[in-house]
This record gives structure tokens, C-alpha cells and sequence, in this order.
């Protein structure tokens, strides 16, 4: 097999070489070492062996509140209020994120652009959702970022409805995280993200075009399940295969999918359906194509995980 091409569809793009290494920080690394960002991404493209990525916005900025107002008693009218400071702030920073990642697509094809707009991030203001929804549409977003378990929301939340709703009319994707991330939901028995939560969304709206990410990770089980209901929904396979040696790349430790089970996992799922993506730069590029390119899967298969699949998904020319 020749060397193949890579489409990496979860990445955390940054603005430059700065915000990466305050998000992504590697003590020690010299600057030009933080290449995921329009200042590095032909050297970065060049390193990995990529030639295309899904720029997927998303700030946690529930993680920057709590910290703002971790010396605030809890529960007092103090904190309450300079909860809804930040939130409002916080909106804005995810709103002008947006802009920019749009913004910056229009002149460079070798990324395709996902907003982050969730009911989360506008703190249940549906309205605010929305207005954001239409304006990142006109303007160009190709996708929208939305993540449960950060953003503390239920997939299957009636607010999410008309998003979810107008997106299906527009055939424009989402890009959702799934599993362990952000902790249990406060009322329920597992988190906002677990893979039975998307049940409602994808019942109601089976025309909506849906890549459910990190396939592999803490919930896989439930994954499988989901994938033979629900033949629409697409999946990505950033957070990686457990290997006992580790390998710095599997979000959820063991667990993850073992590697000796990857490629029938992979195979039951639908070679078809899985979709190359890593997290990076939280996770390298390389070492994951490495990893595919070991398993026992035919080299039409692995072309189509590592590039093909996203290649007709986006109908990348
Ligand atoms: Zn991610």
C-alpha cells in the first residue's frame, strides 16, 4: 500500500501559536513546535502527512467560569452574579471564535470550518442559539461543534430542537462529542453525553447529518447498539485504542477499545461509517495513522477510515 492520504476531522484549531500553547501546553516545547494554527499549518500539514481538516471550535468555558469563581463562596449572591458576568462574557468569547474560524476559511481550503453553537454555551438562551446559528450559516460555517458533556446539556433536550431541526433543512452536519467527558449529569445516573442520550435527536431527526465523535472511547458499547438503529449517524475514532503499553493517545485509558479488538470493532461498526480524527494537538497526528495502518484491515478499508469516508462526507473535490 502506498502511503495514504489523511483527513484528520477533530481538530482544535487555534488562532495562532500562542492561544495553542496556552490550550494546549507542552512545557519545554520551543514555539514552532505548536503548529495546529494558521501560523504553522503547512509545516504541520507536512509533519503529519495531512491534507485536510475539520477546524472544531469549541472553548470550555464552564472550566474557565468555575475556576474564576472558585474563591467566591458557593451559592452566595456574589457568586450568582459573577456567574452571569462571565457567562455573558464567556458567550461573546465563543460567539467572536466563531466569527473567526469562518472568517479565516474563506481563504484557506485545506480546512473546513465547525462553529460551536450549543445550548449550553448560551446558557439556555434559545433565542441567542439560534440568532448565532443563522448568522454562522450565512456567513459560511460548514458544520457546528456541539459537546454535551462540557457544556452540561442533554443531546435530546427539546431546547436543541429547532437547531437540530433548521440544520437537517440545510443538510449542513454536526460534529458532537460523546462518552465520559465533563463528569455525570446532576440528575441522572451517567453523563449529559453518553451514547443512549443521543437516542431522542436521532429519532426525531433522521435526516440530520450527524458525526458522533470518539467511536472508541468509554461507551463503546453502547456505540455498536446505536450504530445498527441508526444507519444515518457517522462516527469518528479520535481518543484512540487502549494499548497496554500506552500510547498517549487513548482519552478514556482502558477504557477504550483494546487494540487487539480494533479492527473488528471497527468492521462491526462499518468500515464505511468511521472517520480518521484525533483531538489534536491535545493528541498527535502520526502515531494514530500509525496505529491504523497496523491493523488487520484491507487497504480499501484503511483508505477509507483515514480520508475517504470524510472525503464523500464533505464532497471534498
Ligand atoms: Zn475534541
Amino acid at each position: 500500500m502506498s502511503v495514504p492520504e489523511v483527513i484528520d476531522v477533530h481538530v482544535h484549531y487555534t488562532r495562532n501559536r500562542q492561544q495553542e500553547k496556552v490550550v494546549f501546553n507542552h512545557p519545554g516545547w520551543p514555539d514552532e513546535w505548536y503548529n495546529a494554527n494558521p501560523e504553522g499549518i503547512s509545516e504541520w500539514f507536512r509533519e503529519e502527512g495531512l491534507s485536510h481538516i475539520f477546524a472544531i471550535n469549541y472553548i470550555d468555558i464552564n472550566r474557565i467560569i468555575d475556576n474564576r469563581v472558585a474563591r467566591l463562596a458557593p451559592g452566595s449572591a456574589e457568586e450568582a452574579e459573577a456567574r452571569k458576568d462571565l457567562q455573558g462574557q464567556m458567550t461573546d468569547r465563543v460567539r467572536q471564535f466563531n466569527d473567526w474560524v469562518v472568517e479565516h476559511c474563506q481563504t484557506e481550503s485545506r480546512v473546513t470550518p465547525y462553529v460551536n453553537v450549543d445550548i449550553g454555551v448560551f446558557f439556555g438562551d434559545q433565542q441567542g442559539m439560534m440568532d448565532e446559528l443563522e448568522k454562522q450559516l450565512a456567513a459560511g460555517a460548514k458544520g457546528v461543534k456541539i459537546h454535551p458533556g462540557l457544556s452540561r446539556f442533554y443531546p435530546g433536550d427539546e431546547k436543541m430542537f429547532p437547531l437540530y431541526e433548521k440544520l437537517s433543512s440545510v443538510g449542513v452536519p454536526i460534529l458532537s462529542d460523546s462518552g465520559a467527558a465533563g463528569g455525570k449529569a446532576p440528575a441522572g445516573s451517567g453523563p449529559y453525553g453518553e451514547p443512549v442520550n443521543f437516542y431522542p435527536v436521532f429519532e426525531k431527526f433522521p435526516n440530520l447529518r450527524f458525526i458522533m465523535a470518539h467511536l472508541t472511547t468509554a461507551y463503546w458499547d453502547e456505540r455498536i447498539e446505536l450504530a445498527r438503529r441508526f444507519p444515518q449517524v457517522q462516527f469518528d475514532i479520535s481518543g484512540g485504542f487502549f494499548q497496554p503499553n500506552g500510547n498517549g493517545r487513548a482519552r478514556d485509558a482502558h477504557r477504550c477499545v483494546p487494540i487487539e479488538d480494533a479492527a473488528r470493532f471497527l468492521k462491526t461498526i462499518g468500515t464505511d461509517r468511521c472517520m480518521f480524527g484525533t483531538d489534536a494537538p491535545g493528541s498527535e497526528v502520526r502515531g494514530y495513522v500509525r496505529t491504523i495502518m497496523g491493523l488487520d484491515l484491507s487497504d480499501t478499508e484503511k483508505e477509507d477510515i483515514l480520508a475517504k469516508n470524510a472525503r464523500r462526507f464533505i464532497d471534498l473535490k
